[in-house]
């Protein structure tokens, strides 16, 4: 039997270079020997209180996305989260085992509570047992995801063998976080720290044209340039490299990074180098998302059929776990 795999992105904007490098590419790579399920997750974005027309929107362009990157409907099961009710459910049931200690100990949570004081609810508090709800109901194995999202498959981990000891089964399966390569677990952003993310405003996005990408790197922050050589990279310039390694050949590498530790680097060129590399790679996924947003049956199919395959996979699920817990099954 092939390894179960789930993965999920919320669709709060487009998909931008951290999205595909820590989770997208690892879906690209795994649909062929594994059972995945890829889901657009609208409801882990409602902690965020979108308009419903940017959720409709958001979700269509999400589905888009994942199939200008490459992911096959014929192979992977694509589906959007809220069609899935039984994920709901099971969300209920992790939560009477989820103890508010451990859910305010997540540094995603703390971060939040952080960054929007005006809005810590209940559902970013429990962003870790919804997670969990998505992984579990299909049993996964692995789930494909940035470094970020680590402590969440750690959180889903917890709450699946928790639910083993309680009822005293052997049902869930403990889910691993998979992750491609090191360099792409934490795609940077252009700001000069940190990761590349919509909410950070550093993002690349897959759909950008050459001229926006052009902008946006040309603006990244650098430093004032090495005077030693061999000196170690500021994080501004390490950033830089780290996008360069990602999207570059490793010829392009070797030769910025000779210049680098011969203090004779220009990093306008480095920055020029790295905007053509982006946007080589980036523009025929950003034609196949224009040509597939015009088609709106397919995508609604495409959704539709995904939600059915989820949807089976779930319910059986929810069957035995209502059982378990002491419910009627149907
Ligand atoms: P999100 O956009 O936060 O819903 O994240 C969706 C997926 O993209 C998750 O698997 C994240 O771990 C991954 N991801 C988001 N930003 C980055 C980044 N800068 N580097 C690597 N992975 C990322």
């Amino acid at each position: 039997m092939k390894e179960i795999v789930v993965s999920g992105i919320r669709p709060t904007g487009n998909l931008h270079l951290g999205n595909y490098f820590g989770a997208v590419k690892s879906f690209i790579e795994m649909q062929h020997n594994c059972q995945c399920y890829f889901f657009i997750a609208d409801w882990h974005s409602l902690t965020t209180h979108p308009h419903p027309d940017n959720i409709r929107h958001n979700v269509k362009t999400i589905l888009a996305e994942y199939l200008a990157c490459g992911i096959d409907p014929a192979t992977a099961t694509i589906y959007v989260q809220s069609d899935v009710r039984e994920v709901a459910e099971l969300y209920l049931y992790l939560n009477m085992n989820a103890y508010l200690g451990e859910l305010e100990r997540v540094t995603s949570f703390k971060d939040k509570v952080r960054s929007q004081p005006d809005n810590v609810n209940a559902g970013l508090l429990t962003y870790p047992s919804l997670m969990a709800a998505d992984i579990i109901v299909h049993k996964a194995a692995k789930v494909p995801v940035g470094k970020d999202q680590e402590q969440h498959v750690e959180m889903a981990r917890k709450f699946a063998r928790r639910f083993n000891t309680i009822y005293g089964v052997d049902y869930f399966v403990e889910p691993a976080s998979y992750h491609l390569s090191e360099t792409a677990v934490k795609v940077p952003g252009l700001d000069g720290s940190g990761k590349m993310g919509k909410s950070e405003g550093n993002a690349i996005y897959l759909v950008d044209d050459a001229e926006t990408i052009r902008k946006k790197v040309m603006r990244a922050v650098t430093d004032a340039g090495p005077t030693v050589p061999n000196s170690p990279k500021s994080e501004a310039i390490a950033n830089l490299f780290l996008l360069l390694n990602i999207v570059s050949d490793q010829t392009t590498c070797d030769y910025f990074n000779d210049q680098y530790n011969a203090c004779t680097i220009r990093y306008g060129d480095l920055k020029k180098q790295l905007a053509e590399d982006i946007s080589r790679f980036c523009t025929p996924i950003r034609e196949r998302i224009l040509e597939l947003l015009k088609n709106d049956a397919y995508l609604d199919r495409i959704a539709l059929q995904g939600a059915e395959c989820a949807r089976a996979s779930a319910a059986k699920t929810l069957r035995e776990v209502r059982e378990i817990i002491g419910f009627r099954g149907n």
